[in-house]
């Protein structure tokens, strides 16, 4: 599976609206978004629209999720403050708390999201792995 990184599309978000603090989007009188805040720009930036979740994560693979997190494996932290969560969260927190461009944040999530895929491919291939064993042991049970 080809990588993407959050940082990517938080750069093409950052060319295509200006920025807002503190909400989502901002709305002209047309009703048509006029700024985004961080993640209203990956959102736009990737065409995410009402089940943002599932459309997220079949993106973002490796962001850690709750039930991964619940069987040990660590949030990232702000590579400012250490302050700890979903790289979603830090991206609105390095928006709204560090007050970072969408440029800046893009850099400093970056090295972030390679650990990030680093770990999320091994998983898949120790699933794999042990998938081809559960189906040797089946195939030497059924012919025994
Ligand atoms: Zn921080």
């Amino acid at each position: 599976m080809a990588r993407k990184y959050i940082a990517d599309s938080l750069i093409l978000g950052s060319t295509i609206i200006p920025e807002v603090h503190g909400r989502l989007y901002k709305y002209g009188e047309g009703g048509q978004k006029i700024a985004a805040c961080a993640i209203g720009s990956i959102f736009m930036a990737e065409k995410i629209g009402q089940n943002w979740m599932d459309e997220w994560y079949s993106l973002f693979p490796h962001e850690v999720t709750w039930s991964s997190w619940m069987m040990n494996c660590s949030f990232p932290s702000c590579p400012l403050c250490e302050r700890a969560g979903f790289l979603r969260y830090l991206v609105v927190h390095l928006f709204e708390d560090h007050k970072l461009s969408r440029v800046e944040i893009a850099a400093k999530i970056f090295p972030i999201e390679v650990k990030l895929w680093e770990e999320y491919e091994a998983k898949l291939k120790e699933k794999e792995n042990k998938e081809k064993i559960k189906t040797d042991v089946l195939e030497h049970v059924s012919r025994n």
